[in-house]
């Protein structure tokens, strides 16, 4: 690592390990007994809150929601590694076979970057792949099957947890990864933590999707490699970093400097020889003395995940934190019980963070008009 890199984090390298992907929330509760919420997901309320008839948990609110999540879930070219054939869908294959001449590494990366955001990423930066952020262990999806159908089984509790603790292991040579964040719908996130706001968050996958599988064959068109991930195989978070699109926020998201937190973010692996950016240390900084201040993402938490701690530190709440790095540890559980109860995802820390520049704070009906 650079100078750059290393200080755009503390690391106590005498405990940090590469993150299990199967103690990301989303997995332990479908094997950790020990928690309240074990076997459950979010359709565990949706009706009840359908019947409150409360604002902004409608039907029509729901079913947004699912929908937003279409081409996430059940695209199956979403998350591709490789291309397993060359498929002619009328512009021939032979041009595709030999790698592109890169004469100019630096106007060949500006390329690429113009490549992602016109495929829809909002935001896009390169870094060398670094692999203390790549998961020890996870989830590797059949190549060529949607999220939907390789997960059903994980989702239904009927897998053996063993399936969430595959290798990860990136394949010789794919030593760059092009990061790119996809905004989120301000007015929608407004309204966190009711439903059109998780329906941002949906439509923001779904986008991911659409981004990086289009960024990924346009890759291989040009004779290299690309592994197309959302939030698997690697931690989006510091990669982000690295890449310069932001910095760590206390409730434990990425703050970019055009969208603060209200963005996802997905990444391609690849071997193309990139020119990498570098983080963005002083907004690194700024962030660092804003949050030491501002406990608005805290005190809007519903649950109290967030901790109000007056300096980052290295106290991990559960096994569901990566320890080893300074920063505010969330807890994990409380956070995700009250995703399950809200039937969704939340987002109010994102709506709060004064860094997401929402100009003006929708009731949820209001999203409808
Ligand atoms: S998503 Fe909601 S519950 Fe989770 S930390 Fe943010 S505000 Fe709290
Ligand atoms: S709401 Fe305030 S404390 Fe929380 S992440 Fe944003 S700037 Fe930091």
């Amino acid at each position: 690592m650079g100078n750059e890199i290393k200080s755009a984090y503390e690391i106590d390298e005498t405990i940090y390990q590469r993150f299990e992907q199967k103690n990301n929330m989303i997995y332990r509760r479908t094997w950790d007994k020990s928690l309240d919420i074990y076997g459950k997901m979010f359709e565990t309320n949706i009706q009840n809150h359908i019947n409150s008839h409360k604002e902004g948990y409608s039907r029509l609110d729901f079913a947004l929601v699912a929908a937003g999540w279409t081409i996430y879930e059940k695209f199956p070219y979403a998350f591709m590694w490789e291309r397993k054939e060359l498929v002619d869908i009328g512009y021939g294959i032979n041009w595709m076979k030999n790698k592109y001449k890169i004469k100019d590494h630096s106007e060949f990366t500006s390329w690429i970057k113009k490549a992602a955001k016109f495929y829809g990423a909002s935001l896009v930066g390169v870094a060398d792949v670094n692999e203390k952020w790549i998961y020890k262990s996870g989830f590797v999806r059949p190549q060529l099957t949607s999220e939907a159908d390789s997960k059903r089984n994980i989702r239904e509790g009927k897998s053996m947890d063993s399936i969430l603790e595959t290798p990860i292991n990136l394949p010789t040579g794919i030593n760059k990864v092009i990061v790119m964040a996809i905004e989120m719908d301000e007015e929608a996130i407004s309204t966190a933590p009711a439903q059109p706001a998780a329906a941002a968050a949906a439509i923001a996958y779904s986008k991911m999707a659409f981004v990086i599988a289009c960024l990924g064959e346009f890759i291989r068109n040009l004779g290299y490699r690309a592994i197309q991930c959302g939030n698997d195989t690697a931690l989006s978070i510091p990669l982000a970093i690295d890449a310069g699109l932001g910095a760590l926020g206390r409730h434990g998201l990425l703050i970019t400097p055009e969208y603060g937190p209200r963005v996802r973010i997905c990444k391609v692996f690849t071997d193309l020889p990139l020119i990498v950016d570098k983080p963005n240390i002083s907004f690194i900084r700024k962030i660092d003395n804003v949050c030491k201040s501002c406990n608005n993402c805290a005190e809007a938490c519903e649950t109290s995940a967030i901790p109000r701690d007056t300096e980052p530190n290295y106290n991990p709440k559960s096994i569901s934190n990566n320890p080893g790095v300074k920063k505010y540890y969330i807890h994990a559980e409380k956070c995700f019980k009250f995703w399950i109860e809200n039937s969704s995802d939340c987002g109010n820390c994102i709506a709060v963070c004064p860094f997401s520049k929402i100009k003006r704070y929708l009731k949820p009906q209001q999203f409808w008009k």
